[in-house]
């Protein structure tokens, strides 16, 4: 299917590796120019250099923290007008409700929830005045069945969607859409750490602690990065211009609801 965004420019931030690696190289597939972002510069430039010779699109990085004001500053500029923003960033370490005060709630809140914001609104504006934009935060199948123990994520993830809810309504007559993609378990750096988080608790191996968890996904496996980045792709398609404020669940069923 042709997306029908070839020529476009979007900024994918922390986009070097995992999911935001899959959203940035399945925007290339469909000749989207892009801005990539993470702090790592190695991979970075890895990243970037692989999808400019595969799939033949402009791709600039920069090497930042996207949770910090200042990164924040330096991608924009480079940025520039923007039609596409995938907002992405790491994820808030685990533990118990316990373990967190104030300044561990603040650091979450930053990652997770005020730096998408702050995106959003440097760059809906210009979206707005073009008459056609597309944002879509990576947040979490917690947002929808809480992860005990990432009480942080939980928390600020909910901020986010809460914002994005009444948000996308108010943006969506100029054109601009905006949407949340909710990953559940995924093959990625982040899955491995939280595998290796469960294995020490239950005092089991690794690779138990991945088969233990694919056996409570009803798909039986992990989600992949290239189909996280293809659902990304399309949410950010010309075709997907009336899904508005939406929270789209890719867990291979792991959350047992109805809706
Ligand atoms: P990942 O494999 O660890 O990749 C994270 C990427 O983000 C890397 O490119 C990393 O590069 C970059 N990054 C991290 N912090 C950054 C920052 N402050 N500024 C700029 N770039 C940053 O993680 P992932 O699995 O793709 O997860 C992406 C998001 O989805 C996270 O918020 C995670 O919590 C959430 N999520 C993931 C899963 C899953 O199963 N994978 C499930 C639910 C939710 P640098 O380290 O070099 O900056």
């Amino acid at each position: 299917m042709d997306l029908g965004i070839k020529g476009r420019r979007a900024v994918v931030c922390a986009s070097s590796k995992g999911l935001g690696l899959g959203c940035a190289r399945a925007l290339a597939e469909a000749g989207v120019n892009l801005v990539m972002n993470a702090r790592g510069a190695d991979a970075l430039e890895q990243a970037a250099g692989a999808i400019r010779s595969e799939f033949g699109v402009e791709v600039v990085t920069v090497a930042a923290d996207i949770t910090d004001e200042n990164g924040r500053a330096e991608v924009l500029r480079v940025a520039g007008e923007v039609d596409i923003l995938v907002n992405n960033a790491g994820g808030p370490p685990p533990g118990m409700w316990t373990d967190w005060d104030r300044d561990d709630f603040i650091k979450a809140l930053d990652a997770n929830m005020l730096a998408p914001i702050a995106m959003m609104k440097a760059l809906m504006p210009g979206m707005m005045e073009r008459g056609w934009g597309r944002v879509v935060n990576i947040t979490s199948q917690s947002v929808k069945a809480p992860i005990p123990q990432l009480g942080l994520s939980n928390s600020a993830r909910a901020g986010l969607t809460g914002y994005v809810a009444g948000t996308a309504r108010q943006v969506a007559p100029h054109g601009v859409t905006v949407n949340n993609l909710l990953p559940g378990i995924h093959a990625t750096d982040r899955a491995v750490g939280l595998d290796k988080g469960a294995a020490e608790a239950a005092g089991i191996d690794v690779e138990q602690a991945r088969k233990n968890r694919q056996a409570t996904i009803p798909a039986r496996r992990y989600g992949t990065a290239a189909e996280f980045g293809a659902t990304c792709a399309f949410l950010c398609s010309q075709h997907a211009g009336f899904i508005v404020g939406q929270n789209i669940l890719l867990d291979g069923g792991a959350v047992n609801a109805t809706l």
